[in-house]
């Protein structure tokens, strides 16, 4: 009898443990937890500031760790001191791969700002202090810990998960991201892919909602060259090619290029309007509205309180750089600016630089594209995927707030990866919103990070690859 119970059972658990859609055991997050800060501290301690980068040392930390735990990590590096890291989990290939990736490069700093030596992991009062807390070890620590999880929970999957931890995110991406996608794709092509660019929001210590990026501008730069005639300063000339650019910049600066919307800033807007005051909302409604009055005047408040939000409305431009003349006895028959121009993904940037040629309308400047490190075209990432449903439903899981797609205006390594067609959304831990005008903030003087915050982003990443990818 006994035995036949005992029997009975050991084959209700076998059918428990390899059942339909079975959810995982879970990882002990108290000693996760531990792990992830060890991790974290070792990634912080070692100075990867790019330029120069010298990436090594960290990721080689990073194959170690994976080897040790029986994952195959592979460095790939255009540069020697500069490596990639790839480790795959192989899936029974029901579906096509989710990669997740971190950087393992971080801006460089000023030491003479930092309360606590930028490269020291300092851990007070609650904080985690280090360049590159926020941007992006708290990724690169966070997708360690993923990976060695799933491998020591055996968890069954139905898509291969790809660990790429990439170098030079920071303004050398020929020899990260750029280097994996033109020479060694194979090992990273997926069909969803995590990395930085998103993060949730917290005001006065709660959280508001969670942006999730799943689409970003391209960078362009344009060259505005004045040409006139040189001569004495004693003698004004109407061809002064300082008065001639200096008008060309004021025009372009009052300039506002067409509104144009799509999925992504369309959804965005609306979901913003319903966690917002009353007259916020109304204005991120009316945004929504083309070629309307109440659009318009959205637009002006925008560009004078939320500028954001202006550029994410179109294509922006901004006069940055300013130069001529030498002395001044002397006319210059040189003048140059550069415009920083984030266009938006869909537009043709031909017929962009036409417009702008327009704006200026006068033959005497010389209006071309510069040289910039630009990113590819790309699609947005799907609302209706599976990954974005997935993160959304655990935003309100870990968070209780709603999810907003949203278009980043600066640029990131998905351009590359959405270039390919894979879909990429960028999440990121909880930040306070006054954590960034105090200078805590990614690229700041100082950085930091919340370690409960960095607890919380380390349970949403598990459960968002475990929905994805897991057997069901
Ligand atoms: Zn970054």
């Amino acid at each position: 009898m006994w035995q036949r119970v005992a029997a009975l059972i050991s084959l209700v658990m076998l059918i428990s443990a390899v059942g339909y859609g079975q959810a995982p055991a879970q990882p002990d997050w108290t000693s996760v937890d531990e792990e992830l800060m060890r991790h974290f501290q070792a990634l912080l301690r070692m100075d990867t500031s790019d330029p120069p980068g010298k990436e090594r040392p960290a990721a080689e930390y990073l194959k170690q760790v994976l080897d040790n735990e029986g994952i195959a990590a592979q460095l790939f590096a255009l540069e020697p001191d500069r490596p990639n890291v790839v480790a795959r989990l192989k899936g029974n290939g029901r579906k096509r791969p989710l990669l997740i990736i971190g950087h393992t490069d971080v801006v460089n700093v000023d030491p003479a700002k930092w309360k606590f030596p930028p490269f020291s992991a300092t851990r007070d009062g609650g904080y985690v202090y280090s360049r590159g807390t926020v941007d992006d070890k708290d990724n690169l620590a966070t997708i360690l810990m993923v990976m060695l999880q799933l491998k020591r929970l055996n968890v069954p999957l139905d898509r291969d998960v790809i660990f790429l931890s990439e170098a030079g995110e920071e303004g050398s991406t020929r020899i990260g991201i750029q280097y994996m996608v033109e020479q060694h794709y194979p090992e990273i092509d997926a069909e969803y892919c995590l990395a930085e660019g998103g993060g949730v929001t917290r005001v006065a210590g709660r959280v508001k909602y969670a942006g999730i990026a799943t689409l970003e501008k391209i960078p362009y730069a344009i060259e505005l060259t004045a040409k006139g005639v040189a001569g004495h300063g004693s003698v004004p000339l109407r061809s002064n090619a300082v008065v001639h650019l200096s008008t060309a910049v004021g025009k372009i600066g009052a300039w506002k290029p067409d509104i144009r919307l799509n999925e992504t800033t369309g959804t965005y807007f609306r979901r913003l309007a319903t966690i917002s005051s009353p007259a916020e909302a109304e204005r991120y409604r009316n945004v929504l509205v083309p070629n309307s009055k109440a659009q318009a005047d959205a637009d002006e408040y925008f560009l004078d309180n939320e500028p954001a939000h202006a550029s994410m409305l179109r294509t922006s431009v901004s006069p940055n750089i300013l130069g001529g003349g030498y002395r001044v006895n002397v006319i210059p028959s040189e003048a140059r600016a550069t415009l920083d121009v984030r266009m938006l993904p869909d537009e043709d940037p031909a017929k962009f630089l036409e417009m702008v040629k327009r704006v200026i309308n006068d033959p005497t400047i010389d209006v071309r594209f510069g040289a910039r490190d630009t990113r590819p075209k790309q699609p947005e990432a799907r609302l209706d995927s599976e990954a974005f449903k997935t993160i959304e439903a655990n935003v309100t899981k870990h968070y209780n707030a709603p999810t907003l797609p949203t278009m980043l205006t600066g640029a990131t390594d998905m351009a590359y990866l959405r270039a390919k067609g894979m879909q990429c959304f960028g999440v990121g831990p909880a930040l306070d919103v006054e954590d960034g005008p105090k200078g805590f903030g990614a690229h700041s003087d100082q950085e930091r990070l919340l370690e409960s915050e960095l607890s919380r982003f380390m349970k949403f990443h598990w459960d968002v690859v475990v929905d994805l990818a897991r057997t069901r």
